[in-house]
């Protein structure tokens, strides 16, 4: 559609009122959608101190581990009276092993494998379940990209195999991941460098989709958070999908498996706290996975670009900080109180709830365009428009019942709710558990600063009529 034809389009289109009746508008879609973000100077030192910092600071709460029982303060302490160096603590730490290495290897090949080469079936006998091929949310440039969606399948196949090993075949030992701990760090580190690394020079040589790469004129800014919109190597091999899933997500829950393993092979017996954090977080990557095809409509997929942030991020950060309190039992085996662990439980479950119900409600909305039931009642939105970078005119809605008509961003506040609930599981011996709470705010209140930023600049007024009509965003009269 030409861009006159659009306009005219536009002053023409009805608009459905916040009540689901009809009226019509002759206003014009104030935002254009995507590549608008402009580098300023805060998020060019952010940037810069991330990329300095981070793996620095993964290195800091595993090392704590391995050698000061998951003290926080203690190497600071040393370091301060000069007990120990820098070079004291690094040198103390395992270091790089071929043994790792293999493991690593065989484990990002298999993870391959199953990504590539075994097409979902699951979701031809599991009711409900959204698998096989999928179509991805509208780019910027205005394509519409598919999907293998088979990650539930690779995680129902790696976890079969685990289990069989540790029951009958025996191949390796089940606290094999926790055994290789440090040394693996090195190997998802320079898996994580590679990718990013190879993923900014691609986006200069071979571009997937020129149209949707985002060049800001910072080299740093593009490395970290990335150029290409979704790169891929031919057309299946898709980085996004492949590095934010696996091997990072299945591998989750293998860690605190391990983890368990290590703390029965250690002391005869693994904790209740041990199995809350297990359970819990099993939970929510089995979500994950259930929901594959709902992630791809999720701001990783759909608006952000793939860069060291996404690359690096899904390497190591994850992996190593989102287990965190795993780590922690095991050096510090924590046997909760009745009352205290059924209290983690129904925190955990209950922020599960409303996560899930949160990000579901939206899902059905904008399935079945508004013509759907949220919490017994047809649900009210505020209809909008906005441009992509082809200058298509798009038409969106924006619920504003529900959880959504709470606050802008219930969602986070139940993913909070739960990440609180694997920190409490751990007691409050330590801080080194309650690091995963603290990364979770500041990510999730970054990440909601982020969107909004970003939504105001897609939708325009329309936007400010939402945030009108739904003034808080986590917390209702707080924030
Ligand atoms: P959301 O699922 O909240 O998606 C935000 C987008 O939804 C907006 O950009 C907008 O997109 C659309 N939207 C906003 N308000 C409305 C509304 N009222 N009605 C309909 N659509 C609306 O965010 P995320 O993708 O960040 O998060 C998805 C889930 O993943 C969350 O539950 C989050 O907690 C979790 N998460 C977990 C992380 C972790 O590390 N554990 C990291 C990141 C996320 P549009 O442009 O389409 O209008």
């Amino acid at each position: 559609m030409s861009s006159a034809v659009a306009m005219e389009a536009t002053r023409r289109r009805q608009r459905l009122s916040s009540n689901g009746g009809v009226s019509e508008t002759t206003e014009e879609p104030a935002g254009q959608w995507g590549r608008a973000w402009e580098v300023d100077w805060f998020s060019l030192s952010a940037v810069i101190l991330l990329l300095c910092t981070a793996p620095f600071l993964v290195f800091f709460f595993v090392m704590v581990c391995d050698q000061y029982q998951c003290s926080v303060s203690q190497p600071l302490v040393e370091l301060y009276s000069g007990e120990a160096t820098l070079l004291s603590i690094w040198e103390k730490a395992p270091s790089f092993t071929w043994t790792a290495a293999q493991i690593y290897t065989v484990w990002v090949s298999f993870q391959v494998v199953l990504y590539m080469c075994v097409p979902d079936i699951t979701h031809k006998f599991l009711p409900g379940y959204a698998g096989g091929v999928q179509d991805g949310a509208r780019t910027p440039a205005g394509l519409i990209n598919k999907y293998e969606i088979n990650g539930l399948q690779s995680w129902i196949i790696t976890h079969a195999l685990w289990y069989a090993n540790a029951q009958y075949f025996h191949w390796f030992s089940p606290t094999i991941i926790f055994d290789n701990w440090i040394p693996l760090l090195w190997c998802t580190n320079i898996l994580g460098y590679v990718v990013s690394t190879f993923a900014f020079v691609k986006a200069y040589l071979f571009p997937t989709n020129a149209e949707d790469c985002k060049f800001t004129g910072n080299v740093f800014y593009n490395y970290m958070m990335g150029i290409e919109f979704n790169p891929r190597i031919g057309k299946w091999f898709d980085f996004k999908l492949f590095f934010n899933g696996r091997p990072g997500i299945v591998a989750w829950t293998l860690i605190n498996l391990s983890y368990a393993a290590k703390q029965q092979e250690l002391y005869g017996y693994v904790t209740n706290s041990m199995i809350l954090v297990n359970v819990l977080q099993a939970i929510y990557v089995l979500d994950f996975f259930w929901n594959e095809a709902w992630y791809l409509k999720t701001i990783d997929i759909c608006h952000d670009h793939f860069g060291w942030y996404l690359g690096w991020g899904d390497c190591v950060w994850l992996p190593f900080l989102y287990t965190l309190q795993g780590l922690y039992l095991v050096y510090n085996p924590v046997q909760l109180p009745t009352t205290h662990a059924a209290a983690v439980l129904l925190l955990g479950l209950v922020g599960y709830y409303v996560f899930r119900s949160t990000n579901h409600q939206k899902d059905l909305f904008r399935r079945t365009e508004g013509k759907c039931s949220v919490w017994g009642k047809k649900p009210t939105f505020i209809e909008c428009a906005y441009r992509s970078g082809d200058g298509g005119l798009h038409h969106s809605k924006l619920m504003t019942s529900g959880f959504w008509g709470v606050a802008r961003h219930l969602n986070y506040t139940g993913d909070l709710m739960g990440s609180l609930a694997y920190c409490a599981a751990c007691g409050f011996g330590h801080i080194h558990p309650y690091f995963y709470i603290v990364y979770m705010t500041i990510l999730l209140v970054h990440r909601c600063v982020r969107d909004e930023h970003r939504c105001s600049s897609k939708y325009g007024k329309d936007w400010k009529r939402y945030t009108d009509a739904v003034p808080y965003r986590l917390l209702p009269g707080i924030f």
